[in-house]
């Protein structure tokens, strides 16, 4: 038998999307659950964009388009970055891609070679590392803690810093632990990616979900705009996980390897879904920022109440749940697993995030699913 690709075999699938297809396969088939797994917004994608969708698809808007994305929706999205992070793009500088997972991709293809080595802060988001290995690079963890606010510090920088260190990545608001990095932090990396001439790849797919702090893109800060890559979508802030819409921000020359790698991988994304998207950038999706926010603190209170150790979110829609005293020589996943077959209440374990022993919750579903699942999960544990 001919050999596999070590790299690919060295990753497991996304962990996220495992267990949370396993927890709707359970309710499906009639089972009470209360599902805290996937990062899905509960929100139906606002009609105004669903009707843009099917104006495209009566008016035949059925066919190629341009590989990176029409015109028009990379204008918009150049519109979008001014006015809500003050930065300036031209269209050439957007790649749309196939949700915020296929930008990211392209990204680390565009920049990475084999053997380089991209700094992530963990808790991570299981995709990173993956999509870093898969393109035969390498992924160095560098761990964050809850005594610190998740926020990286700077001889952690230092310490893992290497000649092969290509990139540092950042995602703020951040899955899973909710942080928001300060002006402090953003302006630290700024000085740190600087002084080493390394790229930083920002993911800001939950920029519009702040609850304590404003979200600054690293882009923003002196001198950063040549050296970022930004990674944003609709998923999230326009709740159209399904459309699959997301893009890349990158100075022009990296942009044109962007384009390259997609041109030769999927062409451009679905063309309706581009119009639902450019449709999605006029419309105010506030009043599910406003309902998160409520969510937000009815989960941090009833965390509280029931004694849990957690991160207390500033922004996205996640909480890490420490559960180090609940295992009873179990692994994190098997409580998982525990919790979802005997008490009705679904969670991700952490280990994929680079943090063992703790789980994380997504609050993105109705307050009322939140106390249930909440009080399922203490009555449980305790
Ligand atoms: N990003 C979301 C999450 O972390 C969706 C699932 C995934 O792509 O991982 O739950």
């Amino acid at each position: 038998m001919r050999k596999l690709s070590k790299a690919v075999e060295s990753v497991e699938s996304s962990v996220t999307l495992r267990i949370n297809s396993k927890a709707q396969a359970l309710k499906k088939s009639g089972k009470d659950i209360v599902i805290f797994t996937a990062g899905e917004p509960d929100f139906a994608t606002p009609d105004e964009v669903k009707n843009a969708a099917v104006d495209a698809i009566n008016a035949n808007f059925t066919k190629y388009t341009k590989s990176s994305g029409i015109v028009e929706l990379r204008e918009r999205i150049c519109r979008k970055l001014k006015d809500d992070n003050g930065l300036e793009y031209s269209p050439d500088e957007i790649v749309v891609s196939n949700g915020g997972k296929q930008a990211l991709f392209n990204i680390f293809g565009a920049i990475l070679n084999p053997d380089d080595e991209v700094m992530i802060f963990t808790p991570a988001w299981v995709s990173y590392a993956p999509q870093i290995i898969m393109w035969k690079a390498k992924a160095v963890e560098v761990s964050t803690s809850s005594e610190e606010g998740y926020l990286p510090k700077r001889e952690s920088l230092e310490s893992n810093l290497t000649d092969r260190t290509k990139a540092i990545l950042l995602n703020s608001p951040n899955n899973p632990t909710g942080a928001v990095y300060d002006r402090k932090t953003l302006k630290m990396i700024a000085d740190f990616a600087t002084e080493h001439d390394l790229y930083v790849v920002a993911d800001e797919v939950y920029e519009k979900m702040v609850y304590d702090l404003e979200h600054i893109s690293i882009a923003s800060i002196n001198g950063m705009r040549n050296r970022t890559l930004i990674v944003n979508g609709f998923s999230k802030s326009h709740a159209m996980t399904g459309w699959r819409v997301g893009y890349s921000v990158a100075p022009l020359e990296i942009s044109k390897e962007i384009a390259k790698i997609q041109s030769h991988t999927t062409s451009n994304i679905n063309s309706i879904a581009q119009m639902a998207a450019l449709k999605a950038l006029d419309v105010d999706t506030s009043y599910m920022m406003i309902e998160y926010r409520k969510r937000r603190d009815l989960i941090v209170d009833l965390l509280d109440r029931a004694n849990f150790k957690f991160s207390k979110p500033a922004g996205a829609f996640y909480t890490m749940i420490d559960v180090r005293d609940f295992l009873h020589g179990k692994t994190t996943e098997e409580l998982c697993m525990d919790l979802m077959e005997n008490a009705g209440v679904a969670v991700i374990p952490g280990d994929g995030f680079g943090a063992p022993g703790f789980v994380r919750i997504s609050f993105a579903t109705s307050q009322e699913q939140i106390k249930k699942g909440i009080e399922r999960l203490t009555n449980y544990l305790n």
